[in-house]
């Protein structure tokens, strides 16, 4: 129930109008609560002023009352306070209304001042100025309006009341000795309340009657009008969707009545309807040819998988083809190569050979003949490297052998070119596992680098040095050469690349010292960069992780 749109909707109509009902309610109840209130006052000035009246044409009409045509006096017992009392007791005797002249010091019992009365009484003395004075109470279980006017001693009053204190007067009671404009007492008015609760009750019971009939008839209009103008047609709207969540397009929505919004909605749903199944037929045709063209591309893509394959099948072949055939002619090249610079060298230093010229052309032939064996050897560990064939042959290494070793081949050769030749090794620099041979050649390869590429009169510098926090070896290999422009840098560690051709037309060259260094120190776990400036000088760097000796 909590979810059908018409309670929903009721209840809170219901709760709007009760609302707006209490909020009515509290407003009556005060509005008539005031106007009671209102009324009882002007009824209570009304009475006393009346009963003012009386007492006034007493006291006006004493000396007609008590003196007969002749003259002679006789006090009949007809004064102001003695008639006002017996006007009181005549209409408390007819309605429920008391009325009496009361005071603190009053001449007669019956006028002596209650609780309420001596409150009254007191006020009126302090408050000269105040004309009345009231309070809704209970008396003897009853609801009740109590009202006090005052009275003030005026002219007439003092024969009876004013000087010489104690004489006794008409009426036989001895003066009070009041003086003029005193307070003389007040009149007291009890009257009872409960016909304006009645009052007050009647008319609040007949207005939640009528509220009562409003929200009934409101509800029952609200109910009918909901149900024949939005819940019906919302209700089918939704069997409709529900239909259609289940995958049923053929609905019909032609049999809800509906106006205004709700039909327009009908109307676009409908519309919405026939797109959606429209779309929904083409989808699955669509999804259809989708999944053949797929399947279809899928069997090309494996077509052109396997060729792909066979392909790098192939070129694996072809490669290891060409690393055998490099290796096998590089190991043919070498043997007679070797042979021609051992006999350079013998022939070089036979101390029969005297002409400067010989020894210049045997020295010439030791050069060219070691940079072309560099070349076979890089050539052959290249072409091992690619075909996989290339391991390392770990053992404990000390890197000053190597820089010793390096020496032996690389000093005879910078000193032939008139070059500084220098090596400066760490004191502590710890043993790591490596493989010398591998070593050898990058820092071989290097220093050749840095020969070939400085003029006569220049230096070349190795340095190695032990980087503790990063726990490398670091081999340092600077010259004064000619340098490498800042783009070359990232050029010249690949394979047959030269930094620059004019330069390399002069001082010869394969490009393959680097690539081959850079691919050795990698195998290492190494790394490798350079330092350069056109003209400036190179110095190439190598980082070589130190690995613990078992
Ligand atoms: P190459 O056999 O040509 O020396 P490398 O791979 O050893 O082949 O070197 C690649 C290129 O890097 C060289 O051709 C040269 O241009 C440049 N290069 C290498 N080392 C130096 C160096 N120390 N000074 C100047 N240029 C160098």
């Amino acid at each position: 129930m909590r979810d059908n749109l018409i309670f929903r909707f009721m209840f809170a109509i219901i709760f709007i109008i009760l609302l707006v009902m209490g909020a009515k309610f509290i407003w009556d109840l005060n509005k008539m609560t005031n106007r009671a209130g209102d009324n009882l006052i002007e009824k209570a000035q009304i009475i006393t002023e009346q009963q003012k009246a009386i007492w006034e044409f007493m006291v006006r009409n004493q000396n007609k009352i008590n003196y007969d045509t002749e003259g002679n006096f006789e006090y009949k017992h007809l004064s102001c306070s003695t008639t006002a009392m017996g006007v009181g007791a005549i209409l408390a005797s007819r309605t429920d209304y008391m009325i009496k002249p009361t005071n603190i010091e009053c001449r007669n019992v019956l006028n002596m001042p209650d609780e309420f009365e001596i409150g009254g009484i007191n006020w009126f003395k302090e408050n000269q100025n105040e004309k009345e004075y009231w309070v809704s109470t209970d008396l003897d279980g009853k609801k009740v309006f109590r009202y006090m006017a005052p009275l003030w001693v005026e002219e007439s009053c003092l024969e009876c009341h004013g000087f010489p204190i104690g004489e006794v007067d008409m009426a036989g009671y001895p003066k009070e000795g009041w003086q003029l404009g005193e307070f003389a007492g007040a009149f007291s008015l009890t009257m009872p309340m409960d016909i304006y609760y009645e009052d007050i009750r009647q008319n609040l019971f007949s207005n939640a009657f009528f509220s009562l009939v409003l929200i009934l008839l409101s509800v029952i209009s609200i109910y009918f009008l909901m149900r024949k103008m939005v819940t019906n047609s919302l209700g089918k709207l939704e069997v409709a969707v529900a239909q259609i969540g289940e995958g049923d397009w053929d609905v019909k929505l032609g049999d809800i009545k509906a106006e205004g919004e709700i039909k327009r909605l009908v109307c676009h749903f409908e519309n919405m309807t026939e797109q959606l199944a429209d779309l929904y037929s083409n989808l699955e045709s669509k999804v259809e040819e989708r999944t053949i063209e797929l399947e279809k591309a899928n069997l090309v893509l494996k077509k052109h998988q396997a060729d792909l394959e066979q392909m790098n099948l192939r070129l694996q072949e072809t490669n290891a083809y060409k690393s055998e055939f490099l290796a096998i002619m590089s190991h043919e090249l070498r043997t007679p190569l070797t042979s021609i610079m051992a006999f350079a060298e013998l022939i070089l230093y036979d101390p029969s050979l005297e002409s400067e010229e010989e020894e210049h052309y045997l020295k010439e032939i030791l050069l060219n003949s070691q940079n072309l064996l560099r070349l076979i050897n890089n050539i052959l560990d290249l072409a091992k490297i690619e075909a996989s064939k290339d391991q390392l042959v770990l053992e404990v290494v000390d890197m000053a052998d190597i820089i010793s070793s390096v020496e032996s081949v690389m000093l005879p050769l910078a000193k032939n070119k008139g070059l500084d030749f220098q090596i400066k090794i760490i004191s502590d620099l710890p043993l790591t596992m490596a493989d010398p041979e591998k070593i050898r050649r990058v820092v071989e390869n290097l220093a050749g680098n840095a020969i070939k590429f400085t003029q006569e009169g220049g230096w070349i510098k190795i340095y190695m040095d032990w980087d503790k926090e990063a726990d490398e070896i670091l081999i340092e290999v600077s010259d004064n050469g000619i340098g490498i422009k800042e783009e070359q840098h990232r050029y010249i560690f690949e394979k047959f690349t030269q930094a620059d051709s004019s330069a390399s037309r002069k001082y010869g060259g394969s490009g393959l010292g680097l690539s081959l260094a850079k691919e050795l120190i990698e195998l290492h776990e190494g790394w490798i960069r350079v330092e350069s400036s056109f003209g400036g000088g190179s110095t190439f760097i190598v980082g070589l992780p130190i690995k613990s000796i078992d």
